[in-house]
């Protein structure tokens, strides 16, 4: 298992310059490849062939930083070329100063890490805001800058552990007013750090654009800028993961609603709560580590109306209305919260489709005991509610 940590770090002044200039190093030589790639006629040199001809033809000031730059920039580029032929992405680009990028990688035996420190070729010491986590073969590291401040994040090859999948099973439904709904009844309310941070970050912005082009002033709100959208990201990211933790920790068996993210995000009403809750993400995390824990994810259908019908007796009510909430069945009277109803029924099917028979409940119920305490994450949200079990549904036995 190969996992990453990011730690911040504290790099002196004149660090900071040498950081910078590793970064422009790795810029200049990603660029010089692209442009090289671009000029090439017929077919086009692989980045072996043009790291060879960089090296060769290299001016003297990328001596002054380590290797790696560069030639971690070329390993970008390979990648960035496969991505282009296997039509996952557009054509190589340039990269910008101006557009922020500032990344160099380090290899593996060019690095080391002690404690609060780690040791940059040429450099030296650098300070870590924190000690590295994990214990394992050290696979390498990217140095990145990120709103005004530079990070390290060093992967760590780890051991596997072989252990038993949590006993839990359950189906998930994800969405914009709570963030999920669990079959069993658990929910994990959204917050939404993007809508409450918003008005902060317009205030910024407009002071931001009446500011001299190129004064001090205009330079440090850009930062502060940068900051804000970090702090939003850093808040999203964090419920994310330990929403998508906490799943995979109790329940080995997990059903998901394959969502058409990007379709999604199209529509701009519902654009901005969807990037906010960014649930594309929620979903790839939580696959990753169900996998992890030697758990099963079955993906259903997203034309399977989910919504619509009933969990109590299958009826489909075609005349249902985005903003009920509550879920009332006309044919049986089987009431229920609208994601709950949803989970449910992502679970039956999802069980249906995985062992060919309905489940005789929804969902087995993994935890010792409940999480009562939840992940509180934030005064604005609660995490680990659980919903009252509608009548007429009893965890199966195992
Ligand atoms: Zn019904």
């Amino acid at each position: 298992m190969i996992k990453a940590h990011k730690i911040r770090l504290n790099p002196t002044p004149e660090q900071e310059v040498y950081l910078m200039k590793a970064a422009g190093t790795a810029r200049y030589a990603y660029n010089w490849a692209v442009a090289q790639w671009r000029q090439a006629e017929g077919k086009k040199p692989t980045a072996r062939v043009l790291k060879k001809r960089f090296n060769a033809e290299k001016p003297e000031w990328v001596y002054e930083v380590t290797k790696c730059a560069a030639e971690g920039a070329f390993t970008d580029f390979g990648r960035a070329v496969t991505n282009f032929y296997e039509q996952r992405a557009g054509e190589p680009q340039f990269k910008k100063r101006s557009r922020g990028v500032f990344k160099f990688k380090l290899n593996n035996d060019k690095f080391d890490v002690s404690g609060y420190f780690v040791k940059i070729p040429i450099l030296g010491l650098v300070n870590m805001a924190e000690k590295l986590r994990f214990e394992g073969k050290i696979m390498g590291a990217v140095v990145t800058r990120e709103a005004d401040w530079w990070y390290i994040s060093i992967t760590v090859e780890m051991p596997d552990h072989k252990t038993l999948p949590p006993a839990g099973a359950c189906g998930v439904d994800v969405g914009l007013v709570r963030l999920a709904t669990l079959s069993d009844g658990t929910t994990f309310e959204n917050v939404r750090p993007l809508r409450h941070l918003l008005d902060t970050l317009a205030t910024l912005q407009r002071v931001f654009a009446r500011k001299q082009p190129g004064s001090k002033n205009r330079a440090k709100l850009k930062v502060k800028i940068a900051r804000l959208h970090q702090r939003i990201r850093n808040i999203r990211n964090d419920i994310l993961h330990k929403l998508t933790t906490w799943i995979a920790d109790h329940y080995g068996f997990v059903i998901i609603e394959d969502l058409h993210v990007k379709g999604l995000t199209q529509n701009h009403c519902l654009a901005l709560s969807l990037a906010d809750a960014a649930l594309g993400r929620l979903l790839d995390l939580l696959e990753s580590k169900v996998i992890r824990t030697n758990g099963q994810l079955v993906k259903v259908d997203r034309f399977f109306p989910s919504s619509k019908r009933c969990a109590h007796c299958g009826h489909k009510r075609e005349d249902l209305m985005l903003a009920e909430r509550v879920f009332v069945c006309p044919e049986c009277g089987f009431t229920a919260d609208r994601d709950h109803n949803a989970a449910m029924n992502i679970f039956q099917e999802g069980w249906r489709l995985t062992f060919d028979q309905c489940p005789s409940g929804n969902g087995y119920d993994g935890r010792k005991t409940p999480p009562q305490t939840g992940y509180n994450l934030d005064k604005r949200g609660k995490y680990g509610d659980i919903l009252p079990m509608p009548s007429g549904f009893c965890f199966p036995e195992r």
